[in-house]
């Protein structure tokens, strides 16, 4: 009955609380590291990342709490670009206090490269901007080069 301990310790790991912080749930599997990265939050947050979990909603799904940290608008936009069904809680004194689903906003600046190899952006130190011109599925127009980088080419700055 391996699957049922299976389950059982995830299901811990999912109800492992923090007191104070922000909890990003239904991140599509292998993401959540990605996304942590992105954030800017592994340096010095206590952070736990659950990936694989098992969710009724979508089969597989990532998990990332930050302790002491609360997402804002900003950051749910970045998200929402790799996570467009990411779901945001944020935890003050153990109970949520505010729960939010991402949304990819209308202009993306800095986070994303242009798929585009000949662009500007990829060969000088210029932030890249990209206007959305359409958010499912994701397409992103480049300021610089009018380049269409699409979800599956999306590549996040280091
Ligand atoms: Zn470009």
């Amino acid at each position: 009955m391996t699957g049922l301990i299976d389950s059982a310790s995830k299901k811990k790991l999912i109800v492992s609380p923090i007191e104070n912080g922000t909890v990003v749930d239904h991140l599509p599997p292998g993401t959540a590291v990605k996304i942590a990265q992105m954030l800017g939050i592994m340096g010095d947050s206590v952070v736990i990342i659950g990936q694989n979990l098992k969710s009724t909603k979508f089969g597989r799904k990532d998990l990332i709490k930050v302790e002491g940290k609360f997402l804002g608008e900003p950051e749910l936009n970045k998200i929402a670009l790799l996570a467009p069904n990411a779901t945001v809680n944020i935890v003050r004194d153990s109970v949520i206090t505010d729960k939010r689903q991402v949304a990819v906003p209308d202009c993306v600046e800095k986070v994303a490269l242009c798929a585009n190899t000949n662009c500007i952006t990829n060969k000088e130190n210029v932030p890249t901007r990209f206007l959305i011109a359409s958010k499912s599925p994701l397409v992103m127009v480049c300021s610089y080069c009018g380049y269409e980088t699409k979800g599956e080419e999306l590549k996040l700055k280091d």
